[in-house]
C-alpha cells in the first residue's frame, strides 16, 4: 500500500531577506527604481588607457554584450545573492547554462556521475553529445546516498537534480556534497524545481547551481533563459573556457524581464507551495488516484534541504482512468511542457514516452505511462480542484 500521507509538512519559509534583496535596487541613472535595458552590442572607451585596462583585465567593465551586459549583470547579481553564491552567469537557456557549466569542468577521458531522472535534454546531452568528446557518463540512483558515494571515486563531476524530473525523488545534499568534496569531485545541481527561495544548495556544500530561469525565476512564461551560480573561481572558469565560445549569452531584454519577474519570486513560491499541497492532498484521497509523487509526501525520500515546495508534482492514476481523456477533459490545466509560470499546466508521461527524440529518459528510467504531471499555478485552488475532480470523473470508466 503506497504511503500517500503528507509527511510533517512545515510551514513554508520563503526567505524574506530575499524579498528585500529582490525589491531594493539602487544606483541606476536618474534614480530609476528599475534597471535600464542596455540594448547595446558594444560599449565604447573614453581613451586608449581605458581600453587597455579593460583588455588587460585590470578593470572589469562591459566591452561587448556576448560578454558582460549591464542589464544581464543585474539579473546575475540577484541570482548570486539569492543562492548565497559569489558570482553568477546568465545564459540564453537552461540548457546553455548546463552544457557550458559541465564542459567548463569535464574533458576527454573524464567520467561524469549523474543521478537518474535527470531533465530529459540534460540526459540527451550526457548520453548523446558528451560521449562524442570522450566524456563518459554513469547514472546512479540519487535517492541512495551510499550508492552515490560508492560511485564517486574517479569521477570528475557529480550532476544532481533534486527533486528530480517526473518522480520528484530527492538527494541527500549535505552527505553527498561532503563525500564529493573529499573525493575532489565538483558538484553541480539543477535547482529549477525549488528556486533559491526553497532550496539553497551552496549552503549544503554543493559547488555550482544551475537553473532553467525559464521556470520560476521568470515566473511569467515569457522568457527562455538559464543561469549558473557558484564560487568566483568556478564561474570564472565558465567565463574563460566555455561561455564566450559557445556563445549562449542572455539578451538584455530577457535579463530585464527576469529581474522584473524575480521581484515577486518569494510571494509566488509561497502561493505555489500552498496551492500545490492542497491539490496534492485532495488527489491523494481521490479513489481514481493510485499515488501522489510530491516531495512533501512520505513516499518520497530525503527532503531535508527543502524549506518549501513548488507547484510541480505528479500523480499516478488508478487502473480505470484513461489518461488521454483526463487530459482532454481539463480546462483550467492546459496541456503544455515547461512550468513555473502563473498558469496551471498538465503533462502526461504517456506523450513523453512516445517522444521521437532519443534517447528517452522517461523510458530508460522507467516512468510509468499512468503518471500525470501537474503545475499548480496562481489561480484559485478551489477552481483548480473543481476542474480536476470533474476531469477525473469523466476519465474514469
Ligand atoms: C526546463 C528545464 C531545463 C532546461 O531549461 P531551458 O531553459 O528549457 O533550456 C533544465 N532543467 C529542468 C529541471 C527543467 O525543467
Amino acid at each position: 500500500m503506497p504511503d500517500n500521507s503528507p509527511d510533517g509538512v512545515a510551514d513554508p519559509q520563503p526567505d524574506f531577506a530575499a524579498a528585500t534583496l529582490l525589491t531594493r535596487d539602487d544606483g541606476f541613472p536618474f534614480g530609476a527604481v528599475v534597471p535600464p535595458i542596455y540594448q547595446s552590442s558594444l560599449f565604447t572607451f573614453e581613451d586608449y588607457a581605458a581600453l587597455e585596462d579593460a583588455f588587460a583585465g585590470r578593470v572589469r567593465r562591459p566591452i561587448y554584450s556576448r560578454g558582460d551586459n549591464p542589464t544581464v549583470m543585474e539579473f546575475e547579481r540577484l541570482v548570486a545573492g539569492l543562492e548565497g553564491a559569489e558570482a553568477a552567469r546568465g545564459f540564453a537557456s537552461g540548457m546553455a547554462a548546463i552544457s557550458a557549466t559541465v564542459l567548463s569542468q569535464a574533458e576527454a577521458g573524464d567520467r561524469i556521475l549523474c543521478v537518474r531522472h535527470v531533465y530529459p535534454d540534460a540526459y540527451r546531452l550526457f548520453r548523446r553529445l558528451l560521449p562524442r568528446f570522450g566524456i563518459a557518463v554513469d547514472f546512479v540512483d540519487g535517492t541512495d546516498p551510499d550508492a552515490v558515494v560508492r560511485a564517486l571515486p574517479g569521477a570528475k563531476l557529480l550532476y544532481l537534480e533534486s527533486p528530480a524530473s517526473w518522480v520528484f525523488d530527492m538527494q541527500d545534499l549535505p552527505v553527498i556534497a561532503a563525500a564529493a568534496r573529499d573525493e575532489g569531485v565538483v558538484t553541480v545541481i539543477d535547482n529549477s524545481y525549488a528556486s533559491p527561495v526553497f532550496q539553497q544548495p551552496i549552503r549544503h556544500g554543493v559547488d555550482m547551481v544551475v537553473h532553467s530561469a525559464s521556470k520560476y525565476l521568470s515566473g511569467h512564461s515569457d522568457t527562455v533563459a538559464g543561469v549558473v551560480a557558484g564560487r568566483r573561481d568556478l564561474i570564472d572558469r565558465v567565463n574563460e573556457l566555455t561561455y564566450p565560445y559557445l556563445g549562449g549569452k542572455l539578451s538584455p531584454f530577457e535579463g530585464w524581464l527576469l529581474v522584473r519577474g524575480m521581484r515577486t519570486l518569494p510571494f509566488r513560491m509561497r502561493r505555489h507551495n500552498d496551492s500545490g499541497l492542497e491539490i496534492a492532498r485532495r488527489l491523494a484521497d481521490h479513489p481514481a488516484v493510485e499515488r501522489v509523487l510530491h516531495p512533501a509526501f512520505s513516499n518520497q525520500k530525503g527532503r531535508a534541504t527543502l524549506n518549501g515546495f513548488s507547484g510541480l508534482f505528479s500523480f499516478e492514476v488508478a487502473g480505470g482512468v484513461d489518461v488521454k481523456r483526463l487530459v482532454d477533459a481539463l480546462k483550467l490545466f492546459r496541456i503544455g511542457v515547461s512550468w513555473g509560470g502563473h498558469e496551471s499546466l498538465v503533462m502526461p508521461a504517456l506523450a513523453t514516452l512516445r517522444q521521437a527524440a532519443e534517447p528517452n529518459s522517461a523510458a530508460d528510467f522507467g516512468v510509468s505511462p499512468r503518471i500525470v504531471r501537474l503545475h499548480v499555478g496562481l489561480e484559485e485552488p478551489e477552481d483548480l480542484w473543481a476542474d480536476l475532480a470533474r476531469a477525473l470523473e469523466r476519465a474514469t470508466t
